[in-house]
């Protein structure tokens, strides 16, 4: 079974992920943009059950960006851990770019680029997609098992 860690960038709290990533995507959204400091926030969804803090739990802060949605960051440093909801406690949503290993799946592609930064431009060949929440529902449904 695939092992992952990640960490923060003071290192005071740092996390496993035991099994597969869900689908991975690039989030060109501006909540996104602008949590990340960054032309996109690369990220993925797993289950609740895959995701242990192994230090620091105590210096976690949490921010609700939208009703159901909150972000959950490192009080110290300010790095952006991860995402919980409250209307689905049973998954976690991941930003890559505090993992350590590569994961054995790769990004599938981009999401809301609708709200894309002007300045930012994609030259992959990966698919884009304007409406995030039809395609993430089908990749869910997919995926289910890597979600359980
Ligand atoms: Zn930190
Ligand atoms: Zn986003």
């Amino acid at each position: 079974m695939q092992k992952l860690t990640g960490k923060c960038l003071c290192e005071g709290i740092a996390y496993e992920i035991n099994g597969e990533l869900g689908p991975i995507f690039n989030c060109h959204c501006s909540k996104c943009r602008r949590w990340h400091g960054a032309a996109f926030r690369t990220r993925a969804t797993i289950g609740r059950s895959k995701f242990n803090w192994i230090r620091g739990e105590e210096l976690l802060s949490r921010y609700h960006s939208s009703a159901d949605t909150v972000k959950v960051f490192c009080s110290v440093c300010g790095s952006n851990l991860i995402s919980t909801y409250d209307n689905r406690p049973d998954l976690v949503g991941v930003p890559l770019g505090g993992i350590e290993q590569a994961p054995n799946n790769q990004v599938e592609g981009h999401i809301f680029v609708g709200s894309k930064s002007p300045w930012h431009e994609i030259i992959d060949d990966l698919p884009q997609y304007e409406n995030f929440h039809e395609k993430v529902r089908e990749v869910a449904d997919r995926s289910r098992a890597n979600l359980d």
